[in-house]
């Protein structure tokens, strides 16, 4: 999820990766680590910030040896710590590996490996491919590689030191990104182009599943049957700014690029073909029998969420499921006992009321689940169980992957509730999870029509107020469509249940006012689009959501923005990423500062 830089020439390595990866510090980690190729391959690493790694090698200058990987580490997989750092040696120290990503059959092959006598010192999933490395090794590192590639499942960047090598270094990708940077005499691998911009402009884009072999004076490429492949030479000629967003003018937008993998890499591992596999979950059949109550809590976007959450667990489960604000939870005496599971969201982890609002429920023992996506962060650590979001670190304040990645887990609990207790079929379960593996391709066609998204925010952008209306799930997600619009516009815009508006909000509807109509609940939809009617008589400007083939959607729109077709309960997913995407476009079209919007903070730490 994080930083990955090596190095190979005739300088010395180790002050090179320190520089490489310092410029990957904007990204976000959690600890840091580096391994040089001298006689043997030494190890350096640390919890924390780059600082301390520097402070403890001296800069890089305690380190000799001219070839090295280093990585920053976001983690997924056992809590920030010294040991759970990368590099990680196998077990007799024949290799040295650094990884981006999450192998998913982790706990498959660490099982597999133990039983032949393996000893894991880390809790990651990383280490699994050290020792894999290690078991499969022939003596040709090149053909180790491929072969213990070949039984990883999930994505992974990885650099790779053998000790049999004191010439070459190795990397191989899937699914997470890493390019070579070509320099005279001298060669990089990075994950991302800031960390090597300073040294070269030259890179190779390395492929899936394509093998490098890298010397300082020469890069090889191969695929999985060792035949090479011609690349070709890439020049990037953005600055520093630009290369940190991967050319993009913003984090946010980055960010909202990223979701279609972000999604994969929080449901694929959590899904068997007739199953939803939450090894995370400790809570037991007789365990969830017993709740009678839900409560969701959150602040923010997080909240929204929650929103969703209810409509979903209410209507799967038929348990009383409550939505609540953190800090009004806190403070309200709240109902809850040892028959409550109450679900905390939270991106960062520390949100100081939600962590407060966990403390209360723990108090009076209620069962505590969370949703989080900052591994080690304390609503993890405070919780009984926890579901990572493994959204990679998220840099923009307005959260857009991470919100989509929630809701992600959201559906995953309750199939997995519903699952257990017996309240879907064996069949509807695995129609959804269908569904599931389709979501992240459906993300990405509805970001495909981002341009039709733009021509609209380009068209309403000097607007003063915009609503957004929607029914059931469609208005959890009107409420963040029109977060996100205030949050980095500063356009005033409210959500309503479309139904409520007639109860006093419909008298500021006026001549053009934009109003958002989220139409994609098949059995509400007659009933949207009579309030729509009800704003149209006033002069509002309608713009639809609503599923592909939707043609009666036409008649009351102005514009229509068509989803690809998935249950309805997993809609909200399709439906939020254009709202995001017209906040986005709307405070552009208005020259806004979008990644640091005023008077707001990423993590709010304080009540
Ligand atoms: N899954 C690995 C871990 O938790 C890699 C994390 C990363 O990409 O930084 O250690």
């Amino acid at each position: 999820m994080c930083g990955i830089m090596g190095y190979v020439g005739s300088s010395k390595a180790a002050p090179i990766l320190l520089e490489g990866l310092a410029k990957l510090e904007y990204r976000g980690y959690d600890s840091a680590g580096i391994a040089v190729f001298d006689k043997d391959i030494n190890i350096a690493k640390a919890k924390g910030r780059l600082q301390i790694l520097s402070d403890m090698v001296d800069g890089g200058e305690k380190i000799e040896g001219c070839m090295g990987i280093g990585h920053t580490r976001w983690a997924t997989h056992g809590e920030p710590s010294d040991v759970n750092s990368h590099p990680h040696y196998s077990q007799n120290k024949t290799f040295a590996i650094v990884h981006n990503g999450i192998i998913e059959n982790y706990l498959k092959l660490k099982n597999e490996l133990m039983e032949k006598g393996f000893k894991f010192v880390s809790q990651t999933d990383t280490e699994i491919v050290a020792n894999l490395l290690e078991y499969y090794y022939n003596g040709n590192i090149l053909d180790t590689i491929i072969k213990a590639t070949s039984r990883l499942e999930g994505s992974y960047a990885l650099g790779i030191l053998c000790q049999d090598d004191k010439n070459n270094f190795y990397a191989v990708r899937k699914d997470s990104p890493l390019i070579i940077g070509l320099g005279k005499g001298e060669n990089y691998i990075a994950s991302d182009i800031p960390a090597i911009l300073s040294r070269t402009r030259s890179v190779y884009m390395l492929e899936e599943n394509e093998f490098a072999i890298i010397s300082s004076d020469s890069v090889k490429i191969v695929d999985s049957n060792k035949q090479p492949i011609e690349k070709t030479v890439r020049t990037i000629n953005w600055d520093v700014s630009a290369a940190e967003k991967g050319g993009y003018d913003s984090f946010m937008f980055k960010e909202i690029m990223e979701e279609p993998k972000a999604i994969r890499d929080t449901i694929h591992p959590r899904l068997s073909d007739d199953s939803i596999v939450l090894d995370d979950i400790t809570l037991t059949k007789e365990q969830l029998e017993k709740f009678n109550k839900i409560y969701i809590v959150g602040c923010g976007s997080a909240y929204h969420v929650g929103m969703v959450g209810k409509y979903i667990m209410e209507k799967h489960l038929r348990i009383p499921v409550e939505v609540m604000i953190a800090s009004e939870f806190r403070y309200c005496d709240p109902i809850v006992d040892e028959k409550t599971l109450v679900i905390m969201i939270s991106q960062s982890g520390e949100t100081a009321d939600t962590l407060a609002a966990l403390r209360e429920c723990k108090k009076r023992n209620a069962r505590i689940l969370s949703i989080v996506n900052v591994v080690g962060s304390s609503i993890a650590n405070e919780s009984n169980d926890v579901i990572y979001t493994w959204a990679g670190p998220e840099i923009a304040v307005a959260t857009t992957k991470a919100y989509s990645t929630q809701l992600t887990v959201i559906y995953l609990i309750a199939l997995y509730i519903a699952d257990k207790l017996g309240k879907i079929t064996k069949e509807e379960l695995k129609q959804y999870i269908t569904a599931l593996r389709k979501l992240p391709d459906q993300v990405q066609q509805v970001i495909d029509k981002k341009d039709e998204i733009e021509a609209l925010a380009k068209k309403y952008y000097q607007s003063s107020n915009v609503f957004f209306l929607g029914r059931n799930y469609d208005y959890a997600v009107a409420m963040e469509g029109s977060l996100k619009l205030k949050e980095i516009s500063y356009i005033h815009s409210e959500a309503y249940a479309a139904g409520e508006l007639k109860h006093g909000t419909i008298s500021l509807i006026e001549d053009g006012t934009l109003v958002v109509s989220l139409a994609t609940c098949d059995k509400l939809f007659d009933k949207m689009m009579s309030n729509v009617k009800e704003v149209k008589a006033r002069g509002a400007v309608i713009f639809s959501l609503a599923k592909e083939g939707n043609k009666a959607v036409e008649q009351e729109s102005d514009y229509v923005f068509y989803l690809p077709d998935t249950f309805d309960m997993l809609l909200p997913s399709l439906t939020v990423t254009p709202l995001q995407l017209f906040g986005y476009y709307v405070a552009k079209a208005r020259g806004y500062d979008i990644d640091k919007p005023r008077n707001l903070a990423k993590s709010v730490t304080v009540e």
